[in-house]
C-alpha cells in the first residue's frame, strides 16, 4: 500500500537559490536543506521563500528585513557553540560579507560558508593563483562608475598579478598585470606568508607596491574602481623590506626599513618620515607581540596631534608602537606588553590586546579597563559590538566576553584552539566567529574549525 502524502510543510516549496532545486525541510529553520545550508527568508508580504541575504522578495519585490546585528539584549540566555569545518590550508583568517564567511585556501581555492548548522563550505570558484593564498586579500563593495550600485569582490594578490573575484559570479580575472620588468611586492611562496605585505583595498580603490627586482626602492601605485578616474603611483619609497601598505579612510600608508609614508588621497599629498633607531617588524615571527593573521600592523589617522602613523616594531630590544607624528616632525616609541595582540576592527581601524586594556585605533571606542584578558588573543570590534577572550588557566575551556547592547559571557571547549591556531575572530552578521588551524598532523585533514554563536534571538 502506497501512503498519499499528507500534509506537510514541504509542500513543493523549492530552495531558491540557483542550481539548488531541493526541497525545503519543514525544520529547515532558515536555511536550505542541501549540504552547504544556504539561509533562506520567507518574504512577510506574499510568502515567497526568497535567499536569506537577499535586500528585495523575488516575488512581490517587498524589502525583506535586514541581516540583523549582534544584539544580547534579545537573547534569553547565553547561545550555544556551533562548530564547522573548512579544509585546505589557510595562511589567511575567513572575511565576513553579508552573513557568510569567504575562504581563499593556499591553492586558490574559494569557499563560501553558511554559518548554519551541519553546513559545509562551497567550492565557489579558483583564483588560478598558486600564491594569491599567501598573501592578504580583501572582500570590498567595489564601486563602479555610474551605477551607483556596489559590486561585492573578493581581491588577491600575487607576484604577477592583482586578482578579482566577483561575489555573484564563479569566475576570478586578473584585474592588473605589472608591466614587463616588474614585479608586485607580494609573497610568493607559504614560507613568505608571514610577511606583512600585498593588497591594502577599500571601496573606491586598492593599493599595492611595484618594484624592479633588485633595486633598492619601490612604488605605491593606487588604481580605483572607477575606470573614469586614472590610477596613479604618487609615492617612492627607498629600501628593500616593505611593511604594508595598508589604506582606510583615504590614507594609504607604507613603510619600508628606512622610512614611512602617508598619501593622503583626496588632497594627492603624501607625508613622509625617516626613522632613526628604529626596525620595523616585517613578519609574525615575533615571540613578544601577536599580530593576527591577515592584520598589518600598520596604521595611520588624525588624532589631538595631528596626522600620525603607527608601526610595530622594536627601538633599543624592546618591542612596541612608534608613533610618529608629521605635522611636528618627530616620534614617540611605546612599549607594548609582552604578548599583546593586534587584531582588525571591522570596517576600519585596528583593536590591541594590551593585557588589561584594550586600546582601539581608528574606531570610536575610548579605551577601557577590561579586567584580565588572555594574552596573546585578539579582541574583535564591529560597530558599536565588542568581544575578547577572558584569561583562564584551563587548555581547553575558553571563555569570551560579548558586549552587544549588554555584556554576555560565551565559552567553548577545544584543546585546538589557542593563540598559535588562531586565525579569525570577529562578527559576521548577527554572529560571532572565531576560526583557528587544525589539525598540525596528519596533513591530509587539515584545516580550520570555525566556532560560532548567535548573538539575536
Ligand atoms: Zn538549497
Ligand atoms: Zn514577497
Amino acid at each position: 500500500m502506497t501512503l498519499a502524502p499528507t500534509e506537510s510543510h514541504e509542500t513543493g516549496v523549492q530552495c531558491p537559490y540557483p542550481g539548488c532545486g531541493r526541497s525545503l525541510r519543514p525544520d529547515s529553520s532558515g536555511f536550505c536543506a542541501c549540504e552547504y545550508r544556504d539561509p533562506v527568508v520567507v518574504c512577510g508580504s506574499c510568502g515567497v521563500v526568497c535567499p536569506g541575504r537577499a535586500r528585495y522578495c523575488r516575488g512581490c519585490r517587498a524589502a525583506l528585513p535586514p541581516i540583523g546585528e549582534p544584539d544580547c539584549r534579545t537573547l534569553a540566555s547565553a547561545p550555544r557553540v556551533e562548530f564547522l569545518f573548512v579544509p585546505g590550508i589557510f595562511h589567511g583568517p575567513p572575511l565576513a560579507h553579508r552573513g557568510f564567511l569567504w575562504c581563499l585556501a593556499a591553492d586558490g581555492q574559494v569557499m563560501r560558508l553558511s554559518l548554519a548548522p551541519d553546513a559545509h563550505p562551497r567550492e565557489w570558484a579558483s583564483m588560478g593563483s598558486q600564491s594569491a593564498g599567501s598573501n592578504r586579500y580583501a572582500i570590498v563593495d567595489a564601486s563602479f562608475r555610474g551605477t551607483g550600485e556596489h559590486r561585492p569582490m573578493l581581491l588577491a594578490i600575487d607576484p604577477e598579478a592583482v586578482w578579482s573575484l566577483p561575489l555573484a559570479e564563479h569566475q576570478a580575472s586578473v584585474l592588473y598585470r605589472p608591466p614587463r620588468g616588474q614585479e608586485i611586492v607580494a609573497n610568493r611562496t607559504a614560507a613568505e606568508s608571514i610577511l606583512f605585505r600585498g593588497l591594502a583595498a577599500a571601496n573606491d580603490a586598492y593599493a599595492f607596491l611595484l618594484r624592479s627586482p633588485g633595486t633598492r626602492e619601490a612604488v605605491m601605485a593606487i588604481r580605483y574602481f572607477n575606470e573614469d578616474r586614472a590610477g596613479e603611483q604618487p609615492i617612492r619609497i627607498s629600501g628593500t623590506s616593505f611593511l604594508g601598505p595598508v589604506m582606510e579612510d583615504g590614507l594609504a600608508t607604507v613603510c619600508s626599513e628606512d622610512e614611512v609614508w602617508v598619501y593622503r588621497n583626496t588632497e594627492q599629498a603624501g607625508d613622509c618620515f625617516e626613522f632613526k633607531n628604529f626596525a620595523p617588524m616585517f613578519s609574525r615571527s615575533s615571540g613578544d607581540l601577536a599580530v593576527l593573521l591577515g592584520v598589518t600592523p600598520l596604521w595611520a589617522g588624525t588624532g589631538d596631534r595631528g596626522l600620525e602613523a603607527r608601526i610595530a616594531g622594536t627601538r633599543d630590544g624592546q618591542t612596541g608602537w612608534l608613533r610618529v607624528f608629521f605635522d611636528r616632525h618627530y616620534d614617540e616609541f611605546m612599549p607594548l606588553p609582552k604578548q599583546a595582540c593586534i587584531s582588525r576592527a571591522d570596517p576600519s581601524g585596528l583593536c590591541v590586546n594590551l593585557l588589561d586594556t584594550v586600546e582601539f585605533l581608528g574606531v570610536d571606542q575610548a579605551p577601557r579597563h577590561y579586567g584580565n584578558l588572555e594574552p596573546g588573543m585578539p579582541v574583535a570590534c564591529s560597530g558599536s559590538s565588542v568581544a575578547y577572550w577572558n584569561r583562564v588557566d584551563s587548555a581547553e575551556r575558553h571563555e569570551l566576553t560579548v558586549f552587544a547592547g549588554v555584556p554576555l559571557g560565551l565559552e567553548f571547549e577545544d584543546r585546538d584552539s589557542n593563540a598559535n591556531t588562531c586565525c579569525g575572530f570577529g562578527f559576521s552578521g548577527p554572529g560571532l566567529v572565531v576560526s583557528y588551524i587544525v589539525p598540525l598532523k596528519p596533513k591530509c585533514d587539515r584545516g580550520m574549525r570555525i566556532a560560532h554563536w548567535r548573538l539575536r534571538k
